[in-house]
């Protein structure tokens, strides 16, 4: 008589990181099953490939490297080894502390708020005369981070420093610092940039522990997405927060992209504005009636985005976003230029909060990964830093001629 003994993968399966061997969780058995064509129990790039890349991109770019490394971490929960040449959260605080150092008259430091675990979030100001009342000049927010695992939009801010403050005399930079007045914030996620080095690299949100749902059941579930709890507390605007139709608790009526799940990644939160980071820069961007642009760094893929992001419905700016973007694309030698709801629709994001309340803004999704090779760094906040200084002296010029929308507080 036959026997059929089970010997198959009660195991674990594996994949390797470099070298280093990761247990995959159960719950991915059928798919290492499918994968896992040589039956060795190690799921290998050779393997991952079709399932992650497609046949688009090749296993020996440094994108293929990259998305297949971070697939991996992401089925195992294991750290992405990348974290230890990107800038922690202290060492981003040692460049803004060393920034200020070699250039007193253009560089503070400035904390806009906590985070939920008590970091501060941290602003570079940076404009001549840095310690005088500057708010005659043209304000300009630059956020990177907003999302845990985004690492470059860490140091995309960083060039950017660098490229104004290390260089004040060129004429370039002369007129910038004359004339705009510039909040660099790098890390608008402290908590979660941390977790997601440390811990968790597919992490996204923030890290406040909910306590209750939204139908004010317990949960232990943790963190709401930043880019999806943006309101700005005035009722004709709740739309962008919640567009019609879509009720808070229920998780039927979500709208793509933005849920009223906590577990999810993409969690609204409980109410518009509900966590301290969103407060801490909506708060300072509504009440300072100069700042006329913002970027918000994300990753990834190379392109520049400009409101609307609710709905296929054209902002009232459109034209001004297509000249000024149409100039930021220039000096990336590359990046393509579309309206934000061309990549998914979504809710709650800071872009259409701040369109409309006046201030020009764009998204700017970078690179071909969350967590590139190092390697990389180098040319890619290179060219975010070029399209960003070419929206600088776009806003610089254009609110010189009268050009820009009204902020809403100066409209009150
Ligand atoms: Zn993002």
């Amino acid at each position: 008589m036959l026997i059929l003994v089970n010997i198959s993968h009660s195991s674990q399966f594996k994949v390797k990181i470099h070298d280093k061997a990761f247990d995959l969780p159960s719950k991915f058995n059928d798919l290492s099953e499918k994968l896992d064509t040589n039956k060795d129990g190690t799921l290998q790039n050779s393997e991952l490939k079709a399932h992650v890349l497609g046949d688009k991109i090749s296993l020996d770019s440094f994108e293929g490297q990259d998305r297949i490394q971070e697939y991996k971490c992401k089925l195992t929960g294991a750290p992405n080894p990348n974290a230890k040449d990107y800038h922690s959260f202290e060492q981003m605080e040692k460049v803004l502390d060393q920034a200020v150092l070699d250039h007193p008259d253009i560089a503070k430091k400035v904390s806009l708020g906590k985070s939920a675990e008590g970091r501060d979030i941290w602003a570079l100001k940076v404009t001549g005369d840095v310690h005088t009342d500057t708010s005659h000049k043209s304000g300009i927010v630059v956020t990177g981070c907003h999302h845990a695992r985004e690492w470059m939009t860490v140091e995309a801010p960083l060039q950017l420093i660098h490229d104004i403050t290390d260089n004040p005399d060129s004429p370039e930079n002369q007129r910038r610092l004359a004339e705009s007045e510039l909040w660099i914030v790098p890390v608008a996620n402290p908590d979660g940039y941390e977790f997601s080095r440390n811990e968790n690299s597919w992490w996204r949100k923030n890290r406040r522990p909910l306590g209750v749902d939204q139908s004010g059941e317990k949960t232990s579930a943790i963190g709401v997405d930043l880019n999806r709890n943006y309101w700005d507390g005035k009722d004709e605007h709740l739309f962008v927060y919640r567009p019609a139709g879509d009720t808070p608790g229920n998780t039927r009526d979500d709208f793509s992209a933005t849920s009223d799940n906590p577990r999810r990644d993409t969690y609204r939160g409980p109410f518009g504005g509900s966590e301290p980071e969103v407060k801490a820069l909506l708060d300072f961007e509504l009440s300072h009636s100069n700042i006329k642009g913002v970027l918000d760094y994300h990753s990834y893929g190379d392109v520049i985005l400009y409101p609307y992001g609710h709905t296929r419905k054209e902002s009232p700016n459109t034209e001004l976003y297509r000249e000024i973007g149409t100039k930021m694309q220039e000096a990336t030698s590359g990046f393509r230029l579309e309206q934000s709801v061309g990549l998914y629709p979504a809710s709650g994001t800071s872009d259409d909060t701040h369109d409309l309340n006046g201030i020009l803004n764009f998204t700017i999704e970078m690179g071909r990964s969350f967590q590139p090779n190092p390697k990389t760094i180098p040319v890619t906040s290179g060219r975010v830093s070029k399209a960003s200084q070419a929206f600088i002296d776009e806003i610089i010029a254009r609110d010189d001629a009268g050009e820009l929308p009204k902020h809403s507080a100066e409209v009150a």
